[in-house]
């Protein structure tokens, strides 16, 4: 398969490629510090071994640890691989965002909604938790963002159906919490309003669908943890990480999915 990108778009898919790898790099510092309620902007990244504050050079996302070999260069303590994937999965989100919305006013809406799904999942596996300081600057960002989106493209419709889906979904996933608290936490009915608001923009029909992805994964790796016996029926799976791959399918892949069922 051959794709032939128009040079606006290709330029487009290339800044959010190299900009994903930056913001993954920060994200990786999101990821570690936000739950231990530590300051995102300084000091500068430590090695978690010996304390040794990391060179610039030593800071760069993915080629630092390739060089290194994943490991300090004061301690030779290994550095988890999660960093440079946490730095490649952000950026290959970012790529497929620019592919699927190409040279558009939304763009930068959705590489927020990215990453913020990145570090709500991983801390999420960590520590069990969606925290607000996530979770709030997130959409304090990204609701002006659709704003402009909405007023640069003339077009209210999809800022509408946002808030429709944000609304939407929050409720569904309140109910779930009450009727189960302990099975649906009140995280995942938080962070269902996020998903809302950008699945909504593109229609309700997405919500539905990567709410539905969202469920079906989790219930694919619980039945699979299951069986392996890794987790016993009532150990907690963290959820956040199913609808945060749920969102990114339906965002990616909805249009064509949905295509399949409708008729011409
Ligand atoms: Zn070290």
């Amino acid at each position: 398969m051959t794709v032939t990108l128009p040079p606006v778009a290709a330029f487009v898919t290339v800044v959010c490629g190299v900009f994903g790898l930056l913001v993954g790099s920060f994200l990786n510092v999101v990821i570690y510090r936000v739950p231990r309620k530590e300051s995102i902007v300084r000091p500068r990244s430590r090695c978690p071994g010996c304390g040794t504050q990391l060179a610039e050079r030593d800071n760069v996302p993915v080629i630092s640890w390739l060089v290194l070999r994943g490991r300090c260069r004061t301690c030779g303590e290994p550095v988890s691989a999660r960093y440079p994937l946490v730095e490649l999965l952000t950026a290959g989100l970012f790529v497929a965002a620019a592919l699927r919305f190409g040279a558009d006013w939304i763009v930068p809406a959705y590489l927020v909604f990215f990453a913020s799904l990145v570090a709500i999942t991983f801390i999420d596996l960590d520590h069990y938790i969606i925290p607000n300081r996530v979770l709030y600057p997130s959409l304090f960002i990204a609701i002006p963002l659709l704003v402009v989106a909405a007023a640069a493209q003339g077009e209210w419709r999809h800022l509408e159906r946002a808030i429709i889906g944000a609304a939407s979904a929050w409720a569904f996933f309140l109910i779930l919490h009450l009727i189960s608290p302990r099975g649906m936490g009140f995280g995942d009915v938080r962070l269902s309003f996020l998903l809302g608001l950008f699945l909504g923009w593109l229609d309700l029909r997405h919500v539905f669908l990567g709410v539905f992805f969202g469920f079906l994964l989790g219930s694919i790796v619980g039945l699979v943890l299951l069986a392996l016996r890794r987790r016993g029926r009532k150990d907690h799976i963290p959820f956040g990480p199913f609808l945060a791959a749920g969102a990114v399918i339906a965002v990616l892949f909805g249009s064509t999915i949905l295509g399949w069922y409708s008729p011409g």
